[in-house]
C-alpha cells in the first residue's frame, strides 16, 4: 500500500491511522514528540518544531499524500511539501485558524454567525463591546481549543478591567441558544458530498461531553440551512475530505460558531454508528476512492468523552453489549484531557 502522511500526532491522527490501515495503507505522523499516540499505530517522523520546513520537505517526500489532523499547522512552511498532493487544500486550514477570517468567510458565504469585531486593545474592546452589548465572549484569534483562550464579559465594566492577552483576539456576542449540533461532510476527489447525522452536542466547561444522534426534532428543523452553508463553504474552498462545521441552534434559525477543516470529536459515533465512519470517509476523500455511505447503521448512538482522570470502571462499560470503548493510549490524565470515549448504540 502506499503511505499517507498526518501532521498531528492526537487522537484525531491516531483514528484516522487506524482507518487507513484497514484499506491497506500506511501512515507517517509527523509531530515534535517521537512517542504521540497516533504514531504507536503507524510510523513516526519527528521534527524539531512546526515551522521546519526542511523537515516537512523529507516527511512528505515519503507519503503519496498529506493531510493533516492539527488544525494549528503552520501554513507558510507548508509550501515545502511541494508537489505532494496536501488535503484538504492549506487555504481551508488557512482560513479556518483564525476566528476572524472564517467569521468573514463564512459571512460572505452567506452564513449567520454571533456578532463579531476583532480587538487589539483595550480601546477596541470597548468599542466592541459598546456596538455590540455584553453578555459576549473574547477569544483569541487563534490556537484556542476546548474553550481555552477565552474570557465571558458580563458588563462594560468587565471589559475595562480586563487584562488582555497579547495576541489578536476578537469578541462576539453571547448567543441564546437551545442546542448546539455539528455539520459533518465529506467531500470526494470528484466533487461527490456527503453529510453524516448531526449529531446534539452538549459542552461542559467549555469542552465537548456528549455528541447524540438522532438529535432532537427541534433541532434537526436547523440542518438543512446548516448544510447548505456547509456545502457552499466545501465548494468555496474546493475542498477534499472531512469538514465540520459547528451551529447554536436559535430561535432565529442556525447560528454560525466555528469550522474545523479536518474530523471532528462529535463525529467519533460515526466509527460504529454510522455505514462508514469519518475517519474512512476522510482516507477515502484523500485518496481519491469513492466514498462510503454516510447513513446511521443502528438506531441511534451516543459519543461520551473520557476526560480527565475520573476513574472508569472498564469492565463495567464494557459489560453493557451496545458499548464500544476507545482510550487514546495518553499516558498522563491532566485536568481536561480527552483520554477516550465511549459510544452506546441505540441496539432496538
Ligand atoms: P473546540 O474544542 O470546539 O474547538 P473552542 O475552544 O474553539 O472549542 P468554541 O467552540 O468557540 O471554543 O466555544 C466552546 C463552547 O463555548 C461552545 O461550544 C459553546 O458552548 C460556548 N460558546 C462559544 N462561543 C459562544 C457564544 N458566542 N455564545 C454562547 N456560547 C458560546
Ligand atoms: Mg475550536
Ligand atoms: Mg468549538
Amino acid at each position: 500500500g502506499e503511505t499517507i502522511g498526518i501532521f498531528g500526532g492526537g487522537q484525531l491522527g491516531r483514528m484516522i491511522a487506524m482507518a487507513a490501515a484497514q484499506l491497506g495503507y500506511r501512515c507517517h505522523i509527523y509531530a515534535p514528540e517521537a512517542d504521540s499516540i497516533a504514531a504507536e499505530v503507524s510510523a513516526a517522523f519527528t521534527c524539531a518544531n512546526w515551522d521546519d520546513g526542511a523537515a516537512m520537505a523529507a516527511f512528505a517526500a515519503q507519503c503519496a499524500v498529506v493531510t493533516y489532523e492539527f488544525e494549528n499547522v503552520p501554513v507558510a512552511p507548508l509550501a515545502s511539501v511541494g508537489d505532494v498532493p496536501l488535503l484538504p487544500h492549506p487555504r481551508a486550514l488557512e482560513t479556518a485558524q483564525d476566528r476572524l477570517s472564517e467569521k468573514r468567510f463564512v459571512t460572505d458565504l452567506g452564513g449567520t454567525p454571533a456578532p463579531f469585531a476583532p480587538v487589539d486593545s483595550t480601546q477596541d474592546l470597548a468599542d466592541a463591546v459598546a456596538a455590540i452589548g455584553a453578555p459576549g465572549i473574547l477569544k483569541t484569534r487563534r490556537e484556542g481549543y476546548d474553550g481555552k483562550g477565552q474570557w465571558r464579559i458580563g458588563t462594560p465594566e468587565d471589559a475595562r478591567t480586563l487584562d488582555l492577552p497579547d495576541q489578536p483576539l476578537i469578541y462576539e456576542g453571547f448567543v441564546t441558544f437551545f442546542a448546539e449540533f455539528s455539520v459533518i461532510l465529506c467531500r470526494g476527489a470528484d466533487g461527490d458530498v456527503r453529510f453524516f447525522d448531526s449529531a446534539h452536542n452538549v459542552h461542559e466547561s467549555g469542552i465537548l461531553a456528549t455528541s447524540t444522534v438522532p438529535a432532537p426534532a427541534a433541532m434537526l428543523e436547523q440542518v438543512p440551512a446548516a448544510r447548505a452553508l456547509a456545502a457552499k463553504v466545501a465548494e468555496a474552498l474546493d475542498y477534499v475530505g472531512v469538514l465540520t462545521l459547528e451551529f447554536f441552534a436559535t430561535e432565529n434559525g442556525p447560528v454560525f460558531n466555528e469550522m474545523a477543516p479536518r474530523v471532528h470529536n462529535s463525529g467519533h459515533w460515526t466509527i460504529e454508528g454510522a455505514i462508514t465512519s469519518q475517519f474512512e470517509n476522510h482516507v477515502r476523500a484523500i485518496c481519491g476512492l469513492p466514498l462510503g455511505g454516510t447513513g446511521m447503521a443502528a438506531k441511534g448512538a451516543q459519543m461520551r468523552n473520557l476526560i480527565g482522570d475520573e476513574a472508569h470502571d472498564w469492565p463495567a462499560i464494557l459489560a453493557d453489549p451496545a458499548n464500544h470503548l476507545h482510550l487514546y493510549g495518553k499516558a498522563a490524565a491532566r485536568p481536561g484531557r480527552k483520554m477516550g470515549h465511549v459510544t452506546r448504540l441505540t441496539l432496538d
